[in-house]
């Protein structure tokens, strides 16, 4: 049956505070809002066309329980956490939201550069303690820095952008240069290890693929020049964990700024860790994520950078547009 204003659009996932938002703009709509994520036990069958957001794993098993399912709007940039390919097989259309936060992602990535050049947490946290003295909390320029971006995209592009702002020296790579954006911006793009190999600072921009899965790893952040930070913002699998933590070990790094980590919902209920079964590698992970989570050279923060009152209203605007849209006919922003 072809979607129209009766279909059933369900959210999951969605923030409680914009509940009242997101219903005053699918008034004229059947909608159900929900703020738990989806899982297998709280599927909705009736669903029409459903949103989620990263935290809520759309798999084949719970696409099979929505006989009616037409779209799935991913309430975010990346979609990772959907099974494409299942959703291909099933006829069923997939958007996303492409730029509700290149600037708001940008601003937490210099927050987390920032945060280790400056030792922001060891002086909050000292002061707190009643120690008023600077000792030992000496920090680091980013003017004549170099900044390594892997990816280009919305996100990485704010970032060059602000780094200028630092006059900061910028590098780059990205499997599709923007040459026009190198010839305004003023930065060259690079190979991956020259990149690796230049910067001080090397932050990540791209998507989770396949190809960019432990993008950094074991073998290449040997080629990380000694004292250097890492920077992720984009997602946890771009980085191999054993890799990064060993770096950390072994000072070859001076310190990393993180807002994902592989396998991250792990981290987020001890539940799912003890249901891993079988799975030695997803506990590995978890271990080492701890580990990295407790250096005393990392800042970790809770896949957050997404998070600002503006970004938040813009992902439901978007989301919202794509849903209007796809009941009148057309797909927007379109994955799949
Ligand atoms: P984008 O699509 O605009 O840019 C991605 C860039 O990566 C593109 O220029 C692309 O050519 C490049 N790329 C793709 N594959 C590559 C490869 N193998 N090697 C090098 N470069 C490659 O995406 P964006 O809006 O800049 O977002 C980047 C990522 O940030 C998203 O995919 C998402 O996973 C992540 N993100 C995280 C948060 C958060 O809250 N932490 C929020 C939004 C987005």
């Amino acid at each position: 049956m072809p979607v129209n204003k009766k279909s059933r659009v369900v959210f999951y996932g969605l923030w409680p505070e914009l509940h009242n938002y997101t219903r005053t703009l699918l008034r004229a709509y059947s909608c159900a809002l929900h703020s738990e994520k989806i899982s297998i036990d709280n599927v909705d069958p009736h669903t029409d066309i459903l949103a989620v957001f990263i935290e809520s794993p759309v798999t084949k098993e719970i696409m099979g329980k929505m006989s009616r399912l037409k779209l799935i709007s991913a309430m975010s940039t990346g979609y990772d956490h959907i099974d494409l390919k299942a959703a291909k097989k099933g006829n069923i259309s997939v958007a996303n939201v492409p730029t509700y936060g290149e600037n708001t992602v940008a601003e937490h990535t210099f927050a987390l550069i920032l945060g280790l050049t400056r030792k922001l947490f060891e002086s909050v946290k000292r002061v707190k303690e009643g120690k008023y003295d600077f000792d030992g909390l000496r920090g680091m320029d980013l003017k004549d820095k170099t900044l390594g971006i892997i990816g280009t995209g919305h996100i990485g592009s704010h970032v060059i952008r602000m780094a200028k702002g630092f006059d900061m020296q910028v590098v780059a790579y990205d499997v599709k240069p923007n040459r026009q954006l190198s010839k305004t911006m003023g930065f060259a793009y690079v190979s991956l290890n020259e990149l690796l190999k230049k910067s001080d600072i090397v932050s990540l921009h791209t998507p989770l693929f396949k190809e960019t899965y432990h993008l950094i790893n074991k073998k290449n952040i040997k080629l990380m020049k000694p004292g250097s930070l890492l920077i992720n913002t984009a997602r946890g699998g771009l980085v191999e964990p054993e890799a990064l933590l060993q770096a950390l070990n072994e000072k070859r790094l001076a310190g990393a700024g993180l807002d994902v980590l592989e396998d991250e919902n792990l981290l987020q209920n001890f539940e799912e860790v003890m249901n891993c079964g079988d799975n030695a590698c997803k506990l590995k992970t978890s271990l080492i994520n701890n580990l990295i989570i407790d250096h005393p050279n990392t800042i970790v923060t809770p896949h957050n950078a997404f998070n600002s009152t503006e970004a938040l209203q813009r992902i439901i605007d978007v989301t919202v547009s794509n849903i209007k849209d796809f009941i009148a006919g057309r797909l927007k922003n379109k994955v799949v």
